[in-house]
């Protein structure tokens, strides 16, 4: 593909989502000369916490081997920043301020980009359910708390962070000439249906016909309300909507939620009061 891309003119950047654990220096040095703008790595917790939930099948731990290769990216240049997506759910919020920590202590916080992203509903197996009725906090007040909590702990600790909270906007999905490439050479649209066959829109050798998840008349709704969440939502997310309601272009409102953290922000970042209140 960068030969093609190359041999166009064509610029291009590249960026990862990935668990971390196989980024070795010549897979670092590989994804810095295809101009990898965007390592993205997540973290469970902990090394404890994430070490009882992000295992090998043989049990192995991952956490002492993803904190290497990020020292690998960073210390070598590969990458100026590495983000760091914060999973949290009921079982797991304290681990992260712990987490939050860690990193503080371990790496320059001018570094590392962190993002906090509550656990959701990403497939549909019932075996599932029961850790996802149980631990996911739902768009209540529980949850608004817990982002606001880790957000102000990683603020305290020097961590750059983003001021205002969106949930998708115009992500991948939604755009016409973005796609993801999975690793068996599928095309998807979305991240999180990724290796769900049926939602594959090409493969490489292909040809591929630009499509976009951005359904306009969605927002029908959305101006109706005169929602003031509109630039940070843009009808809501793709993957939520077709698990939650069975369609890809299905409305997903989350507006308490936009709200509710918003608000928050606002009072931490602009009026000064460090408070949990929502
Ligand atoms: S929060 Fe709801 S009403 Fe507002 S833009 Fe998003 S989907 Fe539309």
């Amino acid at each position: 593909m960068a030969l093609i891309l190359d041999s166009n003119n064509i610029k291009y950047n590249t960026e990862i989502i990935t668990n971390g654990y196989a980024l070795s220096d010549d897979k670092l040095s590989f994804l810095a000369m295809h101009n990898c703008e965007k390592i993205q790595i997540t973290l469970d917790g902990c090394k404890e916490m994430h070490d009882s939930r992000r295992v090998f099948c043989n049990g192995k731990p991952t956490f002492e081997k993803i904190i290497t290769n990020m020292h690998i990216a960073l210390d070598n240049n590969y990458i100026n920043k590495v983000s760091v997506r914060l999973n949290y759910d009921k079982q797991n919020v304290s681990s992260q301020v712990k987490l939050l920590d860690y990193l503080a202590s371990e790496f320059d916080v001018n570094r590392i980009y962190i993002s906090l992203g509550y656990v959701t509903d990403s497939a549909k197996e019932p075996s599932f359910d029961s850790y996802i009725n149980n631990n996911i906090p739902g768009i209540n007040k529980e949850h608004i708390e817990a982002y606001i909590s880790l957000y102000i702990h990683a603020k305290q600790l020097g961590f750059k962070m983003k001021k205002y909270y969106a949930i998708n906007g115009i992500c991948i999905s939604k755009r016409n000439h973005s796609i993801l490439m999975c690793a068996d050479g599928n095309y998807y649209k979305c991240g999180g249906l990724v290796g769900r066959d049926d939602h594959s829109v090409g493969k490489v050798g292909s040809t591929l016909i630009p499509q976009s998840y951005h359904y306009p008349e969605l927002y029908d709704k959305c101006f109706d309300k005169k929602c003031e969440m509109i630039p940070l939502c843009h009808s809501g997310c793709r993957l939520d909507a077709f698990n939650l309601k069975g369609r890809l272009n299905a409305l997903d409102c989350k507006y308490d939620l936009l709200k509710g953290i918003n608000v928050a922000l606002l009072r931490t970042n602009y009026v000064d009061i460090p408070s949990l209140k929502v």
